[in-house]
């Protein structure tokens, strides 16, 4: 794992991946570190990492090299007081890779005395800053309630009576989050939830006519990023379907199996141990998060990442890894929750995308042919979408159809 050192003074900048990297920056301010997020990136940060990078990168690399590039082109920025925050992972995707390839371009900007923070999925993220444990857990609780007002976001939106009111109290509904997080998260992030709940129950919204309800699964940048995502989600909304996107924090949860399994067959029962309590503690925050606002959801909640594995063993074994197990095993848990179609969002030439993608037909299959739609987005903006988007909502509709008739027969 690579060396976290905690600073006091240098200000540690996260590139915007979604808005959970608000809660984090907030976390880490909580703790005595300086924290910034970058703001959301736009063509001008593709082109500065298309300049140092090589091609053959995925693109979420380059949009977040890209961003680190234009901090660092900034007058007046100063590489010693500054510290980049990137996360890394190991197995045969190449992320564990992007860390190495932002030293090198680093170096060669001039910036050798520019630190790179690292935390690290191998080890579940252990190790993080000064107060791991604490920062973890305010981090944790941040992450929730940030997948939690989403949840709510999208199930109302698509259904608002005035246009754009979601959007605001979802944005209202964010900044307290990330004041809690910051104000040291607890009880005053519970209390939080129940104002959000109060406030999205006033909400004027219609549901007499039920749209089709889409998975969103795939590559976690692409899921979050709407910049990258070309607004993926607003585009299913605007042709007349509903979007259940897959959650921040599943990841974490899945990080936590991995470890577990991994300590246990090492035979290391300490960290097997304190992985089990963390995993404990953090549905134990989860579901505190929840209750405020869960007469409001009308969709099954997340469900444990061991079904998902078992939903998956017939197919894939869930031992190698990567997102694709996620996927694939998030895909089928949504089609058995009322999900009509599957949107798995990749990177161009995303290796666990390519591999869910290559599973797609045999999964469908078994999924009463549920529609199924990759869609690979490159970083170029033009992916050309609507197109096929309009196809799929209308097979989803009908797919819908199908199961209603089935049900009421
Ligand atoms: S998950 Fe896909 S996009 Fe992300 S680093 Fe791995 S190969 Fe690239």
């Amino acid at each position: 794992m690579a060396t976290i050192p905690t600073h006091t003074s240098k200000t540690i900048y996260i590139s915007y991946m979604c808005d959970h990297s608000c809660v984090l920056a907030a976390a880490l301010r909580a703790h005595g570190m300086p924290a910034e997020v970058l703001p959301m990136p736009n063509d001008e940060t593709t082109t500065a990492g298309m300049e140092f990078c090589r091609g053959r990168e995925c693109s979420p690399c380059m949009v977040t090299i890209g961003s680190y590039i234009r901090l660092a082109r900034q007058p007046g920025f100063n590489p010693k007081q500054a510290v980049l925050f990137f996360p890394t992972a190991g197995g045969f995707c190449r992320f564990g890779q992007y860390e190495v390839l932002q030293r090198d371009i680093l170096d060669q900007l001039g910036l050798q005395n520019l630190e790179i923070m690292s935390p690290d999925a191998e080890n579940s993220y252990q190790g993080f800053g000064q107060n791991p444990t604490r920062l973890r857990q305010l981090v944790w609780q941040g992450v929730v309630a940030v997948d939690l007002i989403q949840k709510l976001l999208y199930e109302h939106r698509p259904y608002e009576l005035k246009p754009g009111q979601t959007d605001q109290l979802y944005q209202a509904s964010l900044q307290r989050v990330v004041q809690t997080t910051e104000a040291g998260g607890g009880k005053q992030l519970h209390l939080a939830m129940q104002d959000i709940a109060e406030q999205f129950e006033a909400l004027p919204i219609d549901h007499s006519k039920p749209r089709p309800l889409i998975g969103v699964v795939g590559e976690i940048f692409l899921r979050f990023n709407t910049y990258s995502n070309l607004e993926l989600i607003r585009a299913v909304e605007a042709i007349g379907g509903e979007v259940q996107l897959t959650t921040m924090m599943e990841w974490f949860y899945y990080t936590n199996w991995v470890y577990l399994r991994n300590s246990r067959t090492r035979g290391q029962r300490l960290e097997w141990g304190k992985t089990w309590l963390t995993d404990l503690y953090q549905h134990y925050h989860e579901h505190r998060l929840v209750k405020p606002i869960a007469h409001l959801l009308r969709h099954k909640h997340e469900p444990p990442i061991a079904r998902l594995m078992n939903n998956i063993r017939p197919y894939y074994e869930p031992r190698l890894g990567t997102e694709s197990v996620l996927t694939m095993g998030k895909a089928i848990d949504m089609q058995q929750n009322g999900v009509c179609g599957i949107i798995n969002v990749m990177p161009f030439s995303c290796m666990p995308g390519i591999i869910t993608a290559g599973m797609a037909t045999r999964l469908r299959a078994d999924l009463g042919n549920i529609p199924w739609l990759d869609i690979a987005f490159d970083a170029q903006g033009g992916t050309n979408i609507t197109t096929r988007l309009e196809a799929f909502i209308y097979q989803a509709t009908e797919y819908q159809r199908r199961l209603e008739t089935t049900h009421t027969e």
